[in-house]
């Protein structure tokens, strides 16, 4: 919990949104989680380096989310400050096929902005629905790219305030893996470096992949993705289907109807719900294939 003097410094000295007792379900894609002790949206880089100053020198906890689409936040919340991002640091530039964008601006901006200048190389992530400094973290990837082909560098910040740019060779990317996620550090700006191309066959590109998107995701419930890794040499939504398990529910945690491959918020789920659903598949695969598998989606907050 938050001391009243912790509180009133982020009210004061905070020029963005500051939102106490937050349900952390208003910003999850899952629309699971308990509430934040305050949730801070930063107006800009130097209300961004004002919350980290007051989270260093308060010795409050300090979680950073992007657009929540990855996250299941657990029922209890999330002690201390979260700073969400998504919504924050939207600025980008662009200088012939190098694109700098904010972490804050969305994949699809992102696709959308690159692709209308006529540049290939982004078309993937078109139909993902996190914030650019939650896609490097993850190196997310889709159809035919991840991101860790087109970075070059990000901007961080060091929770104690210092600025530095890591190139991609610091970033070590690997399968939803980046070296982000064994570092504290903050992703202020991402650079991309694409091709020249056609603009309507990137178009193309992306009106196929988010058509693909539609007619195989549960779209229209709330989910986190994938809930696995994608196991070499299997493909999860095949065992756990195979395994009759779509639609099984536990609580209100569903496993999709449309693919099996994703745990949905059917009617009021809880993490406690999705959790142990994310058990029990764990086990069925391993009875019936003998393999491990590891969640993609991160777990966050108080059990
Ligand atoms: C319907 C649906 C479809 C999806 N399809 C795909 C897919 O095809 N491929 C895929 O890879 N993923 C997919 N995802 C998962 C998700 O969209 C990606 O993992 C995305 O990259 C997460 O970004 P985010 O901004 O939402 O990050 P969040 O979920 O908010 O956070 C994820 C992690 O990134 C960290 N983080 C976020 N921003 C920053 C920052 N600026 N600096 C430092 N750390 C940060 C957080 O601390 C957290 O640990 C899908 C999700 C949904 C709901």
């Amino acid at each position: 919990m938050l001391t009243q003097e912790t509180a009133s410094r982020i009210k004061s000295e905070i020029r963005g949104q500051v939102r106490f007792a937050e349900p952390m379900s208003l910003h999850t894609s899952f629309h699971i989680g308990g509430p934040a002790d305050v949730l801070v949206v930063p107006a800009d880089r130097e209300d961004l380096l004002q919350v980290l100053h007051i989270a260093k020198e308060e010795k409050v906890s300090l979680t950073v989310i992007g657009n929540g689409s990855n996250l299941l936040v657990r029922d209890k919340g999330i002690r201390g400050i979260v700073l969400k991002l998504g919504n924050a640091l939207k600025h980008w530039e662009q200088n012939g096929n190098n694109f700098i964008f904010d972490s804050g601006v969305s994949l699809a901006q992102c696709c959308r902005i690159i692709g209308e200048a006529g540049y290939t190389g982004m078309e993937f992530a078109v139909g993902i629905p996190g914030s650019l400094g939650g896609a490097v973290y993850m190196n997310a990837g889709a159809y035919d790219g991840e991101m860790k082909d087109t970075v070059v560098s990000v901007e961080v910040i060091s929770r104690s305030g210092e600025v530095k740019t890591l190139g991609r060779e610091d970033l070590q990317f690997a399968y939803r893996h980046s070296a982000l996620q064994a570092s504290d550090v903050i992703v202020l700006a991402v650079k991309l470096k694409v091709k020249e191309g056609d603009k309507v066959a990137i178009q193309a590109k992306m009106d196929d992949f988010s058509q693909r998107r539609i007619s195989k995701q549960p779209l229209d419930m709330p989910s986190a993705g994938s809930t696995f890794k994608r196991p070499e040499g299997h493909f999860v939504g095949q065992m756990v289907e195979e395994s009759g398990l779509k639609g099984f529910r536990i609580g209100g945690a569903e496993v999709s109807v449309k693919h099996a491959g994703f745990i949905v918020n059917a009617d009021h789920a809880t993490a406690k719900d999705v959790l142990q659903l994310i058990e029990y598949i764990e086990k069925i695969i391993k009875e019936n294939y003998n393999v491990i598998l590891v969640p993609e989606v991160l777990v966050l907050g108080e059990e």
